[in-house]
């Protein structure tokens, strides 16, 4: 679902990336964990087509990312290209980033009838069935401010699930969270990994990597350092920095 062969990203003379390789299958729980500054957000920014590579390729779904290649060039895409291919990856932030002079029900509708032009009534009974789904359907009038982190995350996955994307991106969805309201969040992640749905999750959550997660990549300094099974990366770790990272964190 997801091929990174080389990808190198700068900002100005700051190389943030240093050449990632990985692969993400299809309906994979794939975990991406390491230090603050790694570069984890970054590398969700490209999938989704919010930062552009400066080298290497990136594919999602077989398709190169932010490029058309052509013979051996690279031509960027448009923007209404790239719009139309943001479209099938949801990304979930650390903050909510709900809007906020909306109910949830409306939060969730949105994009659907703004981008896909669906109908209100059709979007509606949509996103009804999504806020069922992540346990919210009586908290479907209420307006952000009348929710708690948990439920406005919950909803923010909702809305993420209504433009029916074939790729789920998490970036630390759980650590702006009280304690004892990330649970609720971390099961409907769980309940969205079984029903198929191919994820990337940054998380700092080791026990959900441990148990929902197919595959993990411990990342430090811009590079991939180690990679596999989380149960034996987290319990055996190979390289001097996973360790050092881990036992910060376990
Ligand atoms: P954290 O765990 O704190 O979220 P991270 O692994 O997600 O860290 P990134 O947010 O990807 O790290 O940042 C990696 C590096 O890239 C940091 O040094 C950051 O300052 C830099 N960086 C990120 N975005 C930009 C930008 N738009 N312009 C300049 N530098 C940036
Ligand atoms: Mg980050």
């Amino acid at each position: 679902m997801v091929k990174a062969e080389g990808v190198h990203k700068s900002f100005g003379p700051v190389e943030v990336l240093k050449g990632i390789d990985l692969e993400v299958r299809t309906g994979e729980v794939f975990c991406l964990i390491g230090p603050s500054g790694s570069g984890k957000s970054t590398f969700l920014r490209c999938i989704n087509h919010l930062e552009k590579i400066n080298a290497g390729r990136l594919y999602v779904d077989g398709e190169l990312v932010g490029y058309r290649q052509k013979g051996d060039k690279l031509y960027e895409l448009k923007d209404s290209e790239v719009a139309l291919k943001r479209r099938d990856i949801g990304m979930v932030f650390q903050r909510f980033n709900l809007f906020p002079h909306m109910t949830a029900v409306e939060n969730v509708m949105e994009a659907p009838v703004q981008v896909k032009g669906v109908s209100k009534a059709q979007a509606r009974e949509r996103a009804m069935q999504l806020l069922e789904r992540v346990g919210l359907g009586d908290k479907a009038g209420n307006y952000p401010s009348q929710l708690s982190g948990g439920q406005q995350q919950r909803v923010a996955i909702a809305r993420a699930l209504a433009m029916d994307p074939k790729l789920m991106l998490f970036d630390e969805p759980t650590s702006a969270l009280d304690p004892e309201l990330v649970g609720d969040v971390l099961d409907v992640m769980r309940d969205l990994a079984e029903s198929g749905m191919t994820m990337i999750v940054v998380t700092h959550e080791m026990g959900f990597a441990r148990e929902v997660g197919d595959s993990l990549v411990f990342m430090d300094g811009g590079v991939v350092v180690e990679s596999g099974n989380p149960r034996q990366v987290l319990t055996d770790p190979q390289h001097e920095r996973t360790k050092s990272f881990l036992s910060k964190v376990l």
